[in-house]
């Protein structure tokens, strides 16, 4: 039987790695389900092997195993050994961060299709508001598989719904074609009015 897909989408600061915390933790609790959580390398929130809300006041925080995000495909020889391990299936995988997991798409449908429940938490837009990694291709697969999507809710300092993540370099709105990784860069969530992208082409 093939698996389902739930999806958490959103802005920085929406509390998505809480709600993917959240319903691993319900599935172990009360459905006794094995839950493997999956955290890829450039995954900076954290100590390591650990997957964490960055919400202070959330307190989540799971025990997660460690992958290259340019190869998930390593995960499946730890995967065959945790079933190994405990005697039966894993019958969830959650993947935080997901935004950053190379052949995303690919990935999580071959888990599917072994029958594997996944969770998926990411973001769904970058700082340049454009589609991040392969986020939102993953609709597709809630829409074939069955699951849910959740859009999780951010807020703007005005109050307004945040749409979109702001990166700041030192305080200051970065420009479009800004380096990808910068000392002292941030991020906050922004609606559409108050979110600025100097130097933007479109
Ligand atoms: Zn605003």
């Amino acid at each position: 039987m093939q698996g389902k897909l739930e999806l958490m989408l959103g802005p920085m600061r929406s509390n998505k790695t809480a709600e993917l915390l959240r319903r691993a933790e319900m599935r172990r609790q009360y459905a006794k389900q094995h839950v493997m959580v999956l955290k890829p390398s450039d995954d900076t929130k954290g100590e390591p092997g650990v997957v964490e809300s960055r919400n202070p006041n959330g307190h989540a925080k799971m025990r997660a195993h460690e992958f290259n995000s340019a190869n998930p495909w390593e995960v499946l020889d730890v995967l065959a050994e945790e079933e190994q391990r405990i005697g039966k299936r894993v019958e969830c995988i959650a993947i935080d961060e997901g935004q950053f997991v190379n052949e995303l798409f690919l990935f999580v449908k071959h888990l599917l299709d072994a029958g594997h429940d996944v969770l998926v938490a990411g973001l769904d837009l970058d700082f340049r508001a454009m589609p991040f990694g392969e986020m939102l291709n993953l609709t597709w697969l809630v829409n074939a598989y069955g699951g849910s999507i959740t859009e999780c809710m951010a807020y703007c300092s005005c109050g307004a719904r945040a749409l979109y993540s702001q990166r700041l370099i030192e305080g200051k709105p970065a420009p479009y074609d800004s380096p990808i990784k910068v000392p002292g860069d941030a991020y906050e969530p922004r609606c559409t009015e108050h979110f600025v992208l100097p130097g933007r082409p479109h």
